[in-house]
């Protein structure tokens, strides 16, 4: 399959299972997002608190070349939950496929956890030692935001989209969350 095949795939059985779910694991599923996204906007603010535009610019996006794994299932529930549309992905050229004129298509909320997390030796190069503890303890709380989703569904999801739609979907004809009665249980 194509990776434009195997996103389709995979978001058409992302979108499936969630309307799927029994209610109580979806309020779960939709206070876990809220989460997430406070935690990322934390992490967001940490960055745009000093100012990274000149040597972002400078650098002209380095660290968005390769992102083509890096949209995970939690990532897209947290749109999911809104009812937000869905990233559209380019996979035609040679850099990340969720990368517009203007920079990453995803907002800061919704960016993926491997990206909103990132930050080169010259962004912190900038930061005070109490921003960055600001910062840190920011990426704690997301890390362990996911680590509740990954317990809540009893699977882990950090593999990206593309790859566990192509490992659970189409190699296993299983399902991407797994849900069980565990999972229901704990809800
Ligand atoms: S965060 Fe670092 S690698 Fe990424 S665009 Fe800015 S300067 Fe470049
Ligand atoms: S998903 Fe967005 S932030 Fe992440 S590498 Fe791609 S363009 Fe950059």
């Amino acid at each position: 399959m194509t990776d434009e095949e195997l996103w389709r795939t995979g978001i058409d059985a992302l979108a499936r299972e969630y309307r799927a779910l029994p209610s109580p694991l979806r309020e779960r599923v939709a206070e876990l997002a809220a989460q997430v996204k406070e935690a990322k906007l934390a992490l967001h603010d940490c960055v745009t608190a000093v100012d990274i535009g000149a040597i972002c610019a400078d650098c002209r996006g380095e660290c968005c070349a390769r992102g083509k794994n890096h949209v995970t299932v939690i990532d897209l529930l947290v749109s999911l939950v809104e009812g937000r549309e869905l990233v559209t992905p380019f996979f035609g050229h040679d850099i990340c496929p969720y990368l517009g004129a203007n920079g990453c298509l995803m907002a800061p909320p919704y960016r993926p956890f491997t990206c909103i997390i990132f930050n080169c030796d010259r962004v912190e190069g900038l930061m005070g030692k109490s921003e960055k503890e600001r910062l840190y303890e920011a990426e704690r709380r997301l890390r362990a935001v996911y680590g509740e989703f990954e317990k809540l569904f009893g699977k882990r999801f950090m593999a990206g989209l593309l790859i566990m739609s192509e490992r659970d979907l189409v190699l296993q004809g299983s399902t991407l969350l797994g849900v069980g009665n565990r999972a229901i249980k704990e809800s």
